[in-house]
């Protein structure tokens, strides 16, 4: 089973080949972070626009490079949702109708399933069940995944998501976008002793989050040092770190949660905000030697390219569920911006 996958849902045009014996077969990205950067976030109309540019380029590019011609390909996946509503019809109506030109079946993918999937591209990989961890820049889930297509939520984001909340601080110290890696690079120079940010809703019970009450601490913070404007790059750097140290912690104290909780032995984590180093460190620090209320725990993420969004993994997704006999049956093409995973049905096979 080989698989074009298409990913459109916000500011990146992905393009992949997946293969179910031989694996990626070719992968194209283009971002489009410098474009929505001068506007200071992303224009849904200037996404949209930039998509329709890219994506053909894009696909033309991967097929040539893998050498493949359209008779070599089994289906197409595609992102149809959540994201960005125009975004996400670029990406389902080129992959509908390349899908009719070629004669091939096309697959609606929702791009969470793909995050959570995009670890299970790497070598020895978990089966399920597992807990799944989701930390992008729209969501921060739990998940009991039981199987494809199975995902039980156990808790998520009350307010702001993990990466937006990077993003958020980042912005407030006058850096860049996205703020996940820089805000990471900068607290490597930082004092973990200046300052202690708290651990939102760690002191009661459940596994939901919360990280809007960072930015309004981070912004306390700031003010204290004389605002922003004055902050001096040491400044900068011990906040970052109290502020990573903060997202880290409660991410790692409801993940331990988690696995007690359903007793599964592995955790998986995806999305933007599973490339960060201090994340993967402490979770293996946490959960990986076991405690005596805890049995060892294997921890598996996806390599740094595939954190972020791309299309590899709709392309993966898309395949294991063809490879499962799904495929859409009519022309038509519906996304959705708004759609809970825990809506997906599990896959029989
Ligand atoms: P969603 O998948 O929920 O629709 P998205 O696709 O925009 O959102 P991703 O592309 O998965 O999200 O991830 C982008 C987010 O990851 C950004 O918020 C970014 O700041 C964050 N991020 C990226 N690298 C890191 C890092 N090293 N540390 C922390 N956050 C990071
Ligand atoms: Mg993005
Ligand atoms: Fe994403």
């Amino acid at each position: 089973m080989r698989v074009l996958g298409i990913e459109t849902s916000c500011d990146e045009t992905g393009v992949a080949v997946y293969d179910t014996e031989a694996g990626i077969l070719g992968q194209a990205l283009h971002s489009q972070i410098a474009m929505h950067a001068r506007h200071g976030g992303v224009v849904p109309e200037l996404a949209s626009r930039d998509h329709i540019q890219r994506l053909i380029p894009l696909v033309e590019q991967v097929m040539a490079e893998a050498q493949l011609a359209p008779t070599d390909i089994d289906g197409i996946a595609y992102t149809a949702g959540p994201g960005l509503a125009g975004a996400l019809l670029v990406g389902a109506s080129a992959a509908r109708t390349l899908a009719f030109g070629w004669g091939v079946p096309a697959l609606a993918v929702h791009h969470m399933e793909g995050h959570l999937l995009a670890p299970l591209l790497e070598d020895d990989a978990p089966t399920f069940p597992f807990v799944a961890l989701l930390v992008s820049g729209g969501h921060t889930q739990l998940l009991d995944a039981r199987g494809l297509g199975d995902y039980h939520l156990l808790g998520e984001s009350l307010d702001d998501a993990a990466g937006e909340a990077f993003d958020k601080a980042a912005k407030m110290m006058g850096l860049g976008y996205p703020g996940g890696p820089i805000i990471s690079a900068l607290a490597e120079h930082g004092d973990p002793e200046r300052f202690t940010f708290p651990r939102p809703m760690t002191d009661r019970p459940g596994l939901d989050f919360s990280f809007s009450g960072l930015k309004t601490y981070c912004l306390n913070t700031i003010a204290a040092c004389g605002g922003a404007a004055a902050l001096s790059d040491q400044d900068r750097a011990d906040i970052a770190r109290a502020f990573e140290e903060a997202v880290v912690e409660t991410l790692v104290i409801k993940c331990r949660r988690a696995m007690q909780q359903t007793g599964h032995g592995s955790l998986v984590m995806a999305g933007g905000v599973s490339a960060n180093r201090r994340l993967r460190a402490r979770l293996a620090e946490a959960l990986g030697s076991g405690t005596r209320a805890l049995a060892p725990v294997r921890v598996c993420y996806p390599r740094p390219q595939l954190c972020t969004d791309n299309g590899v993994m709709i392309a993966f997704a898309g395949a294991l569920r063809m490879a499962a006999g799904e495929q859409q049956q009519d022309l038509g093409i519906a996304v959705r911006a708004r759609w809970p995973l825990s809506e997906l049905q599990p896959v029989a096979g």
